[in-house]
């Protein structure tokens, strides 16, 4: 029998009437004769900083700085008590589950005032408190499904880890897939409602894998059920050529590469946690993103088997804003080895995360995500060289594995962007030639994006 892993972003379940509908989309699967895993996000109800996560991490915060915290408790239980009341109809399994939640509110509130008074918060504390969103939503979604005559049994993964870890690599994804094979089997016939939180992470969920985490809890479940399919369900029809706010002209992808879709999410779209990508890929897993809103459609299927035909020339054009240019410029790196280790060595001395890379003989030209520690590297850097540094760019993208070999590409790309006046600052393409990229001016983004996805549609 097929198993299908069906992760659900916080939006898809943000509401009541949302709530019910992805019951609706897991009974169907289930029709089909296949069995399903259930991994579920946080509520939101729309906005991510209005989500249930953030306004965890915002009371965890307020109760250090002494803020009103148990007004944004209050105002999250109304909102999954209302949840209950509007989507668990079985009246029995609803007075229980009530009951079970107003604990949970109580407890929380405590450790929340125990946060106070120490006047600060532990990476593990911390992850006590984000772990709530996902733990309510996949309890009350349990008795959703139960309460609607289908079986399921919910799963809370916060004390999945049970040996210490030092970091996130391989040999703890290998553990935590073992712990789930050996924790799912258990459901046997049951539908299991995964909570997408998963602890105690090595540093913290929150900093070791970032916002986005159930994306990554779901690949590993998929890899652990060795999954036919993880289905990453969100509000979108899939991944599209290019920000359909942006471009007309944009079109949802039928099928794209995980090395296309990694570059993709990188570069600004932001579709799928890129850890996810990696387990799914490495286990040859398909994975499919769909829409909770529409879910009919086929959506985008992730294809690590390589069958899928791939388009000829570039699949999706995609704009990275807000990005920061360093020019280091020398005579000394004329001839000279160990110029570019020095110069690599002093970014990753102030911790400062490197993009795109473009050098000549006498230049180097780099791209900062953030210039935070910048300043702090400028005075080394200047031993250098002459260093400009300039703000407000922009990075534009061609992204395409059946860019490989295909010539004219590039030239295309730049004669777009000089037809519609704007400047190129710097180029750089891996000889992978999977990505071209192009640094230019942030306030002619838009501009670019339209201008070099033209060359998608024609
Ligand atoms: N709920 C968490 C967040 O908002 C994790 C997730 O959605 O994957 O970041
Ligand atoms: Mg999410």
């Amino acid at each position: 029998m097929e198993t299908i892993v069906q992760k659900f972003g916080g939006t898809s379940i943000g509401r009541p009437e949302r709530m019910i509908n992805v019951a609706k989309i897991v009974q169907k699967t289930l029709a089909e004769e296949k069995k399903v895993a259930v991994v579920l996000s946080a509520m939101s109800g729309g906005v991510k900083i209005e989500g249930t996560t953030s306004n965890l991490m915002k009371a965890a915060n307020e109760a250090i700085l002494g803020g009103s915290y148990y007004k944004i408790i209050d105002l999250l239980e109304n909102n999954h008590l209302e949840t209950v009341e509007k989507t668990v109809i079985d009246p029995a399994i609803k007075e229980t589950l009530v009951d079970e939640l107003k604990i949970e509110f109580k407890k929380l509130k405590s450790f929340l005032d125990a946060i106070h008074v120490i006047g600060e918060i532990s990476p593990r504390s911390m992850d006590v408190i984000v772990s709530m969103g996902e733990k309510l939503s996949a309890r009350i979604f349990t008795d959703v499904l139960n309460s609607r005559g289908i079986d399921a049994i919910y799963y809370n993964l916060e004390d999945i880890i049970d040996q210490p870890f030092k970091e996130v690599d391989q040999n703890f994804c290998y553990y935590i897939q073992k712990k789930l094979r050996a924790l799912l089997l258990k459901a046997g016939a049951k539908v299991p409602i995964i909570t997408g939180f998963f602890g105690f992470v090595p540093g913290g969920i929150l900093k070791s894998i970032g916002r986005g985490y159930t994306d990554f809890t779901a690949a590993l479940v998929a890899t652990a059920t060795l999954a036919t399919e993880l289905q990453i369900w969100k509000e979108v029809d899939g991944i599209f050529t290019s920000d359909p706010k942006k471009v007309e002209a944009a079109r949802v992808l039928a099928s794209i590469s995980p090395e296309e879709a990694l570059e993709l999410t990188y570069y600004g779209s932001e579709v799928i946690h890129p850890f996810t990508m990696e387990q799914v890929a490495n286990a040859n897993i398909p994975m499919r993103i769909k829409n909770t809103f529409n879910p009919d459609l086929p959506g985008t299927i992730i294809d690590p088997s390589g069958k899928t035909n791939y388009q000829k020339g570039a699949t999706a054009a995609t704009v990275k804003r807000g990005v920061t240019l360093i020019n280091i410029q020398s005579n000394r790196m004329l001839m000279a080895y160990g110029f570019m280790h020095k110069v690599f060595e002093i970014f990753a001395k102030h911790e400062v995360i490197i993009d795109l890379v473009a050098t000549s003989e006498v230049n180097i030209s780099l791209t900062l995500d953030s210039d935070e520690n910048i300043l702090d590297a400028l005075p080394e850097l200047e031993k250098l060289g002459n260093v400009e540094v300039r703000k407000d760019m922009a990075i534009i993208s061609l992204i395409g594995l059946g860019m490989r070999h295909f010539v004219g590409i590039a030239s295309e790309m730049f004669t777009r962007l000089s037809e519609h006046g704007i400047n190129i600052e710097a180029i750089s393409q891996g000889s992978s030639e999977i990505n071209i990229s192009c640094v230019i001016n942030d306030q002619q983004s838009d501009k670019a994006l339209r201008a070099v996805h033209e060359m998608l549609v024609d």
